[in-house]
């Protein structure tokens, strides 16, 4: 096994999500939505499946999906790119992520990672020879340690990668966050890549604000999107990546040995899905904010306390009394053996895997299932 791989386990979504199945047990731990999936979009994909085609598309993406993209980028968020040199389609965010790094990063590139951080980010820095910095995000707010960051840059810095919003706290980068790390990208020479696949996932009117728009920023962004997001689809694994077209030659490169394509009947769903009027997206955001709601009152009705939460499918709520073990992955299995509900811990978001007190719960389903989990929860406590 390689090294990097060697310390790897398997990971914790699909851990959960087994012991989900054992118990039987409402699978609030993986992050994917169940019963909000955009169904004008699916069908889209059931007729591109039977018309075709079905042979290897362009390697940068159809043309539909790259025009759809940005266009997306100039309608939400006022980015002009050119669809045929600065959009990349990928098979997920997954890939577009390992494209930028295998494209952009040279062994031992140091790169700012703030934490928690999604799991696939240290594993695939790593593998690609790069040095994870990691930068630690406190509870309950999350906001951004300007001092250690500036302590952290070295001459080896390359890249800072940015998930706004972010999995799995819900924090939205606010303007002045984003305009401090726009002014280092500048000063340092450096590069971000963005995460973004929860970019219309936000709530409360609260305004998600790609760094790419940053005037700072200008030449030294990508931003990766994810219509497994966009449109409640997590298995399409059908991803986007838009960038300068001098930062984007080199991820297409590395795509081209990875993946080399993307299943081009998804590709022009997912175009169609791209081009769907405002009312889809403010729908989507209407039913997140209202089923976060409904989960995080119930929750706290339960004696929870539940963080603040912007934007994405995610609450993180507090373990609190209900921890005998100063363990967010013993609670885990146990709640999920006792009460029937799965959930993920926090501590799978750091690099360290130190424990925390926080526990994930997706609120992306059917509104019956989430009173369901409550009422199992009821119960337990
Ligand atoms: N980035 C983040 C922050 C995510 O939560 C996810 C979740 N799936 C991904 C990337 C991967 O997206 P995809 O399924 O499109 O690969
Ligand atoms: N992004 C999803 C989450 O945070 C999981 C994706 C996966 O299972 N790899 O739950």
């Amino acid at each position: 096994v390689n090294t990097v791989f060697r310390s790897t386990r398997t990971s914790v979504f699909e851990t959960m999500s087994r012991l989900a199945a054992e118990h039987g047990a409402i699978n609030l731990g993986q992050g994917f939505p169940e019963g909000i999936e955009a169904t004008e979009v699916i069908e889209a994909a059931g007729r591109a499946l039977r018309d075709g085609p079905h042979q290897y598309p362009p390697t940068l993406g159809l043309p539909a999906l790259r025009q759809a993209v940005a266009a997306a980028n100039r309608r939400f968020w006022n980015i002009e790119a050119d669809w045929a040199t600065e959009v990349l389609v990928t098979s997920g965010a997954t890939e577009a992520l390992a494209d930028c790094f295998f494209g952009l990063l040279e062994p031992g590139d140091e790169v700012l990672v703030f934490q928690p951080a999604y799991d696939c980010y240290g594993v695939l820095l790593r593998r690609a020879g790069a040095v994870p910095v990691p930068i630690r995000l406190e509870p309950p707010h999350w906001e951004l340690p300007r001092q250690r960051i500036l302590d952290a840059i070295t001459p080896r810095t390359r890249a800072i990668l940015l998930n706004t919003p972010m999995n799995p706290n819900g924090k939205i980068f606010s303007l002045d966050e984003l305009g401090f790390l726009a002014g280092l990208l500048d000063r340092h020479d450096l590069i971000a890549i963005c995460d973004e696949v929860y970019e219309h996932l936000t709530f409360d009117g609260r305004a998600h604000v790609p760094l790419y728009t940053m005037p700072e920023a200008q030449g030294r962004c990508l931003r990766i999107g994810s219509a497994g997001k966009t449109f409640s689809v997590t298995g399409w694994k059908v991803g986007y990546v838009t960038a300068p077209a001098a930062l984007l030659e080199p991820v297409a490169r590395a795509h081209q040995y990875l993946t080399f394509a993307t299943p081009p009947h998804l590709q022009a769903a997912v175009a169609f899905g791209l081009g769907l009027d405002e009312s889809y997206f403010q729908g989507l955001q209407a039913t997140l904010q209202h089923n976060r709601d409904q989960l995080a009152g119930g929750l706290r009705e339960l004696g929870f306390s539940v963080l603040d939460c912007g934007a994405t499918y995610f609450l993180c709520v507090e373990t609190g009394e209900f921890d005998r073990d100063g363990d967010d992955f013993a609670f885990c299995r146990r709640l999920v053996a006792e009460s029937g509900v799965a959930a993920v811990p926090v501590s799978s978001f750091y690099a360290e895997r130190d424990m925390t007190s926080l526990i994930r719960l997706c609120f992306a389903k059917r509104l019956p299932l989430l009173h369901q989990a409550l009422e199992r929860l009821a119960d337990w406590r």
